[in-house]
C-alpha cells in the first residue's frame, strides 16, 4: 500500500473548469482531496443562486399554502386576536386592582396592545 501522501498544489474546479490553486478550494473533510470540487468563486456564486432560488421557492409556497388554506389563517390570526384582547382585558382586571399602578404610559401601552412591565 502506498502511503505517501501526494499533496496537490492545484485542482480543476468542476464548474468554471479552470485550474486553481488549493488554496482557492474550500476545505472539505468528506472529499477525497479535503476540498470541494468548486474554486471559492463558483462555489459562493453558486451558494447564492441557491439561497435566492429557495426564497424565492419559500416565498411561492407560502402564497400557495395561504392560497389553499384561506380559512386556516384566518383562524390563526383570530385566534392571536383573542389571545391580544384576552391579556387586554386581563390587564385591565389587575389595573382596576391595582389603581396605584395606572399612568398615562400604562394606559397607552395597553391600548397599544402591549405589555407593560411593572
Ligand atoms: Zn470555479
Amino acid at each position: 500500500m502506498n502511503n505517501i501522501e501526494i499533496i496537490k498544489t492545484h485542482k480543476i474546479c468542476s464548474k468554471c473548469r479552470s485550474e486553481k490553486p488549493i488554496e482557492e478550494f474550500r476545505k472539505c473533510k468528506s472529499s477525497k482531496d479535503n476540498r470541494i470540487n468548486y474554486c471559492k468563486i463558483c462555489h459562493s456564486t453558486n451558494s447564492k443562486e441557491k439561497y435566492f432560488k429557495n426564497k424565492e421557492k419559500r416565498l411561492a409556497q407560502i402564497d400557495m399554502w395561504q392560497q389553499e388554506n384561506p380559512h386556516k389563517t384566518d383562524k390563526y390570526s383570530l385566534k392571536w386576536r383573542q389571545k391580544k384582547c384576552k391579556e387586554k382585558r386581563k390587564l385591565k382586571r389587575e389595573l382596576k386592582n391595582r389603581p396605584e399602578l395606572i399612568n398615562a404610559e400604562v394606559v397607552e401601552k395597553i391600548e397599544l396592545g402591549e405589555n407593560p412591565s411593572f
